[in-house]
């Protein structure tokens, strides 16, 4: 292997918002880059103005923030191979175009709109379809069938043009993809790809292939939907006579159902994220949901991405990785040809996993926020006791107000079926007896309460269930929760006996 240091490029266009398939070729690229001690390069590709979204790069920035995943070179972090915005290396790109000019490897075309479109209506009239290339460009408006005079007159003149890449006529192309293996094309398919717009810009094909030559990329990770462009990128890279680098085309992401890419649709349809962060429509105004407002870790995000479309391979079972842990299994090898199903539910795993190996502490400084807005004041030290109690059960934030209200205020009503069930005729008396023993408790322990009450049960010989479940519907409205000892400890002696109390007037 050559000493040549790993660059690799996430090169989003500003369009719109990152979809989450796009972090996952940013994360692919990080974690290519990092495992060998590469770097992770963003560049932005805004040159079709028509189609620039503002806040757009901003979005992916915070992204890619978000997930962990920041880039090493990019916009404001500028290093040697900037600007990295397209915008700002406008002026780069033409002398590429002329140099392929020069080498005979590209030719002007002054063909107008109207006269292409005519051409396609008379070929598709005809069932065929009309393709730039070897075959008809001699007929065609372009500097291989004008003289030059013509062609340096109409260029004085200031006519339109645009400049096309000149494809061989008859050549098997070998290529290559890490992930695929050899392919063969035969060029004879191919179209003379505009290369430099009439309006000044380059197309993407030209600007992508100049600036991963600057940025000396060595490999170039994206998605399958590059897969076509191939040969014309490599074609590029032999005709400027540059090396070109390794190139690995990711796997689709899949519709959880059906057939075809996951899209957003999907994810509105299904009730799931399809963006990382929420993002609102700078025009319709119109708000979609990302994963970080759902109240997703970003670890839990990150390893769901990471198993879309790889594995580590050697029949491991292992599913749960940390970034470290992707960073070193992580190879191109292992990343799948074909496409993976998305599966909302096993997000939802991943995260239920990652709440779990929360710090109740770290949780606590979140969860008494969202206290907040439900207008409850409580401690960090109590909300961290509360959550050790309730997150074997909770996979979001919220599910610890939703699944443990109680803690922090007196249940209001009590579950109708639950009552029917436990509620007897001498519940109340029971109760009673039960609330004595609270009160003469001193040690206000789970674990000491828990003693005196079940010997009291013992030596009274009654139903365990007779006791236990109106316990537990006094304290918490229903028949869920943790341990009931747990939750009277917690609530504490006076509060405890409250509610007993209530529960013995309203039912
Ligand atoms: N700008 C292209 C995109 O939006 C980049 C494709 C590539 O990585 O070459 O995906």
């Amino acid at each position: 292997m050559s000493t040549e240091k790993v660059r690799v490029r996430f090169a989003p266009s500003p369009t719109g918002p990152l979809h989450i398939g796009g972090v996952r070729t940013a994360l692919f690229n990080y974690l290519f880059a990092k495992k060998h001690d590469g770097d992770f390069i963003l560049r932005v590709e805004d040159t079709d103005q028509a189609r620039y979204v503002e806040g757009a790069e901003k979005y992916i920035i915070e992204s890619l923030n978000w997930c962990n995943i920041p880039f090493d070179e990019g916009p404001g972090k500028e290093k040697d191979a900037g600007p990295y915005r397209q915008s700002e290396r406008k002026y780069i790109y033409r002398e590429y175009a002329e140099k392929l000019l020069a080498s005979g490897n590209a030719y002007y075309a002054f063909d107008t709109t109207e006269e292409l479109d005519k051409h396609r209506e008379d070929h598709e009239a005809k069932g065929k379809t009309f393709i730039y290339n070897w075959h008809n460009r001699q007929k065609l408006k372009n500097s291989l069938s004008l003289s030059e005079a013509e062609v340096k007159q109409k260029i004085e003149a200031g006519e339109p043009y645009v400049i096309r890449f000149k494809s061989p006529e008859d050549e098997t192309l070998h290529l290559k993809d890490e992930i695929r293996g050899e392919m063969t094309i035969e060029t004879k398919i191919l179209d003379d790809k505009v290369l430099f717009k009439s309006d000044g810009m380059p197309t993407y094909h030209l600007a992508n292939i100049v600036d991963d030559h600057l940025m000396k990329i060595t490999h170039v990770i994206r998605g399958e939907e590059w897969l076509p462009s191939l040969a014309l990128h490599v074609l590029l890279y032999r005709a400027f006579g540059w090396t070109a680098p390794k190139f690995a085309h990711l796997p689709l992401i899949l519709k959880p159902q059906g057939k075809g890419k996951l899209s957003k649709r999907d994810g509105d349809k299904m009730g799931f994220p399809v963006f990382p962060l929420e993002w609102k429509d700078p025009k319709s105004g119109a708000i979609s949901t990302g994963y970080r407002e759902e109240d997703y870790f970003p670890e839990a995000v990150i390893n769901m991405l990471a198993l879309l479309g790889w594995n580590a391979g050697g029949g491991t079972e292992k599913e749960i990785y940390n970034l470290k842990e992707l960073t070193e299994a992580f190879t191109l090898e292992h990343v799948s040809k074909g496409g993976s199903k998305f599966d909302p539910e096993k997000t939802k795993w991943f995260q239920h996993h990652y709440m779990q190996q929360a710090e109740d502490q770290e949780l606590a400084g979140d969860f008494l926020e969202l206290l907040k807005e439900q207008g409850v004041n409580s401690n960090k030290e109590y909300v961290a006791k509360v959550i050790a109690l309730l997150k074997e059960r909770v996979t979001f934030l919220s599910d610890f107000w939703e699944l443990g209200s109680y803690f922090f205020t007196a249940p209001e009503n009590y579950d109708e079926k639950a009552v029917k069930k436990a509620w007897k005729e001498d519940t109340s008396e029971v109760l009673d007896s039960v609330i004595s023993i609270v009160e003469e408790t001193e040690d206000f322990s789970a674990g000491n309460l828990q003693e005196k009450v079940k010997s009291w049960i013992t030596s009274e010989g009654i139903g365990f269930g007779k006791v236990m479940q109106p316990f537990r519907l006094s304290l918490v409205g229903a028949m869920q929760g943790p341990d009931v000892f747990d939750i009277a400890a917690a609530i504490g002696k006076d509060e405890t006996i409250a509610r007993l109390r209530t529960a013995q007037e309203k039912l």
